[in-house]
């Protein structure tokens, strides 16, 4: 499964089934990312807001790949 959002031109890209739940994400951009009752990523319901260098920097901290981020330009910047 896969989910995604576009935030001022970025999108981010959660699959679900890489992740572990280590939360690294979610302590780095809570108002973008939380874990659900199965301790897997998902989106928050508001999570447009984010300055988007501190989405980056949280997706370039999963330890397994499971966020991927596309800039402007059609180029995957992370992982
Ligand atoms: S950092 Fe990666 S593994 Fe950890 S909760 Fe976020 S998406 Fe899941």
């Amino acid at each position: 499964m896969s989910a995604s959002r576009t935030f001022n031109g970025l999108t981010v890209d959660i699959n679900e089934d890489l992740c572990i739940g280590s939360g690294n994400c979610v302590s780095m951009a809570p108002d973008v990312f939380r874990l659900n009752e199965e301790s897997v990523v998902e989106f928050t319901d508001d999570p447009e807001g984010e300055d988007p260098d501190v989405i980056v920097e949280a997706c370039a901290l999963c330890p397994v790949d499971a966020l991927s981020v596309i800039d402007e330009q059609g180029e995957q910047i992370v992982p």
